[in-house]
């Protein structure tokens, strides 16, 4: 007993000194608590109980936290209590152990989104990669389809959540365009999991910063690699791209050109360049996909109904001409 009563005389006095961001909640014989805080999120409450035949025995270690994913901190109490088993037993355990836990916080920056990345690794299927570069924050990840990849690097910024995830895109097959469209909309997800919306309604509640590596991993790796690879042209019904990323077509008016419209779907610039001169017009040509028939809105095809109408007559009226002329010419 006169060994733990020391001790915590110790924890007492040299706490906030040798753990940094420590506030010592309880510091009994029945109990040691001591919340360790590095940011508003990496935040957690460290639960210390002497067994018997302490400090024979290693400490019980019980981790709480309003933030981190549980499954982390069960995981990080059976750390700590291997520490003092492997490596402390006979000494005082409960600053070497509050110490471990800073230290572990510290160099382990993805401990925050920890959920997030086992969640995201159960979407990968063949090819598809998701690593870790834990002392560096940073979440590798490589989404593929038949011959088909992104890799993207997924930054995390200390005060993640708070902040948004980074998004880079490392390398791809896929067109250009499709790049752009991959990223800008990977980067417009995340800024819309932490940044208030413009126009907020009375009725909405108070906005609260949401974690964004997932809703980004999963746009990518679905809606974007999944999606767009396996994606047919409702007009042709044939594949928008082809099996070999090496022929995709890269002139953007050539007829086996991707294009994605606003409603997401795909489809052959030549198959839609027909498509969108012939009528009906009124109100506005809609998607082929007989599931969507959203209206297409798309910067190649920008006249409006009555321009289109006017260009589809013009085109009738020569055609008709030109009939004349050939009956003319046979006759
Ligand atoms: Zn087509
Ligand atoms: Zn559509």
């Amino acid at each position: 007993m006169q060994f733990i009563e020391q001790e915590l005389k110790d924890v007492k006095q040299r706490c906030t000194e040798k753990v940094e961001g420590s506030e010592v909640e309880a510091c009994v014989s029945a109990m040691v608590r001591v919340r360790i805080r590095r940011t508003k999120f990496k935040d957690v409450t460290v639960c210390l109980q002497f067994p018997k035949d302490y400090p024979n025995r290693p400490l019980v270690v019980e981790l709480k936290s309003k933030t981190l994913p549980d499954k982390l901190l069960d995981g990080l109490s059976r750390l700590c209590e291997k520490e003092c088993a492997e490596k402390h037993l006979g000494r005082e355990q409960v600053l070497l152990t509050l110490k471990f836990v800073r230290t572990f916080i510290d160099e382990n920056p993805l401990c925050v989104c920890s959920d997030e990345i086992s969640r995201t690794k159960r979407m990968l299927s063949d090819g598809d990669d998701c690593k870790l570069k834990q002392k560096s924050g940073l979440v590798l990840l490589r989404a593929c389809q038949g011959l088909y990849f992104i890799d993207v690097k997924l930054s995390l910024p200390d005060t993640y959540p708070e902040e948004q995830v980074g998004v880079e895109l490392r390398g791809s097959n896929f067109p250009k365009l499709f790049n752009r469209i991959f990223m800008g909309n990977a980067i417009e997800i995340a800024r819309r999991c932490v940044e208030p919306p413009i126009k907020k309604r009375p009725k909405d509640p108070p906005f609260v910063p949401q974690k964004s590596l997932l809703p980004v991993t999963k746009y990518l790796i679905n809606d974007c690699v999944k999606y767009c690879a396996t994606q047919v042209c409702a007009l042709c019904k044939k594949a928008c791209f082809p099996d070999d990323p090496k022929n995709v077509e890269k002139g953007e008016l050539e007829y086996n050109y991707a294009e994605k419209v606003y409603c997401g779907h795909l489809f052959h610039y030549g198959c839609m360049d027909a498509y969108m001169k012939i009528p009906p017009f009124q109100g506005g040509k809609q998607c082929p996909n007989a599931d969507c028939k959203k209206r297409i809105y798309h910067n190649k095809w920008r006249a409006t109904p009555e321009v289109a109408e006017a260009r589809w007559a013009h085109a009738q009226a020569k055609d008709r001409e030109l009939a004349e002329v050939v009956d003319f010419l046979v006759d």
